[in-house]
């Protein structure tokens, strides 16, 4: 058995290593020898190049979830994204109505973008999700009040991998005539996404999580009908007057090539990952007292959420040098708070505190899983050793 490089990556969902064949293409548009021209301009041939790199990149990343390309809003990430859609549609829908409902285990730029909405005056429901990280549509159809514009859901949650089902909640959000967004930035390559059919009027992509670019991401802005938001970034009036800066086409190209490449390899990448997590699991049979966070029935197969009873979640991370994960707690300088994400499940503090996220991916190997396992069963069992 071949010995992997140390540490072992097992945090995907964090980021992903860029995919050569992505590297390839972000490469063409850089130097001087090449397609370097701001794709906004209009007075030369190399600027119109640039821009057709763009619109191809735009219809790549339409294509992966069943857009138009005109739908399609660059930004630096997911969390600009985020940012766009809460505060954009909010702001320029303030006349039909000031009511926002989403959840309390959102990522930070969706939980920290409605806080910063609420300070503006807007009102904010906190759905609390089941035991299996979901929110149920009859609870959204609970909460859901005359003056609601917008429900924002996320598709995969990051911490967890649990799938809502954003068919049925953007369902219930039409019937009360608000609009539905949804964060599909762990949802890419994972599920399968069509605005369409799933009735999706808001959209928020990252280029980093499925193997392309960190600085890039998009926001699906659906046009029939017409959803309409205000820019938070102002200049130049790029982007249809949504989102203005000049557009780093070497970036745009790669995420284009990332979601052209995810939607190729789709079934390759899933059946392999499933493979891997069926792996770690069996070799996690023998250790006592392990639980899984994740919902491990209905979730996305490369996040495996562990709760590792009577150990301490920071003392196994540290245990664990060769292997890099995340634990999802944050660090104050005085003390370790639990995730709010476990927290927000039901999870009891002392068992979230106790665990880890492993999540896997496309250049994952079976040495890289049966290495780690040997790994984590020495740490857990020397953790749990009385002490001499
Ligand atoms: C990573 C992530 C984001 C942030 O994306 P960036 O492109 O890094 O800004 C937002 N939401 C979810 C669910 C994520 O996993």
């Amino acid at each position: 058995m071949t010995t992997p490089t140390l540490p072992i990556y097992l945090d995907y969902a964090s980021t992903a290593p860029v995919d050569v064949r992505v590297v390839e293409v972000m490469q063409r548009y850089l130097t001087v020898d090449q397609l370097f021209a701001n794709p906004a301009s209009r007075s030369h041939m190399l600027g119109w190049q640039a821009e057709q790199v763009v619109e191809q990149a735009r219809r790549q990343v339409a294509d992966a979830i069943g857009a138009d390309p005109r739908e399609i809003v660059w930004t630096s990430g997911a969390t600009e994204a985020n940012n766009l859609a809460l505060t954009g549609f909010m702001r320029a829908n303030r006349e039909r109505g000031m009511h926002l409902a989403t959840s309390t285990i959102e990522h930070k730029a969706v939980v920290d973008t409605a806080a910063a909405l609420e300070k503006e005056g807007f009102e904010v429901t906190w759905l609390t999700p089941g035991r299996d990280g979901c929110i149920q549509p009859e609870q959204l159809r609970a909460a859901m009040r005359d003056d609601t514009t917008l429900v924002s859901l996320m598709a995969v949650n990051n911490e967890l991998g649990s799938i809502n089902d954003i068919a049925a909640l953007a369902g219930v959000a039409h019937e009360f005539g608000a609009a539905f967004h949804t964060d599909a930035a762990q949802a890419t390559g994972r599920i399968s996404l069509d605005v369409v059919a799933q009735q999706i009027d808001l959209m928020s992509l990252s280029g980093h999580k499925t193997y392309g670019p960190k600085g890039v991401g998009a926001l699906y802005v659906k046009r029939h009908p017409d959803i309409r938001i205000e820019a938070l970034i102002h200049g130049g009036g790029h982007e249809r007057g949504m989102r203005s800066g000049t557009l780093p086409t070497h970036q745009i190209a790669g995420m284009g090539e990332a979601l052209a490449l995810m939607q190729q390899q789709f079934d390759d990448d899933n059946a392999h990952i499933r493979r891997l997590q069926q792996r770690f699991l069996a070799g996690l049979q023998g250790v006592e007292g392990i639980f899984a966070n994740t919902p491990l029935d209905s979730a996305v197969p490369n996040i495996l959420n562990l709760a590792f009873e009577g150990v301490d979640g920071e003392s196994l991370l540290m245990a664990l040098r060769d292997v890099a994960v995340s634990t999802g707690s944050a660090c104050n300088s005085a003390s370790v708070d639990p995730s709010y994400v476990l927290l927000g499940i039901g999870t009891p503090r002392s068992l979230a505190l106790s665990s880890l996220r492993f999540s896997f991916g496309r250049f994952t190997t079976e040495a890289d899983i049966d290495h780690a396992l040997t790994l984590i069963r020495h740490a857990v069992s020397s953790l749990r050793a009385p002490p001499r």
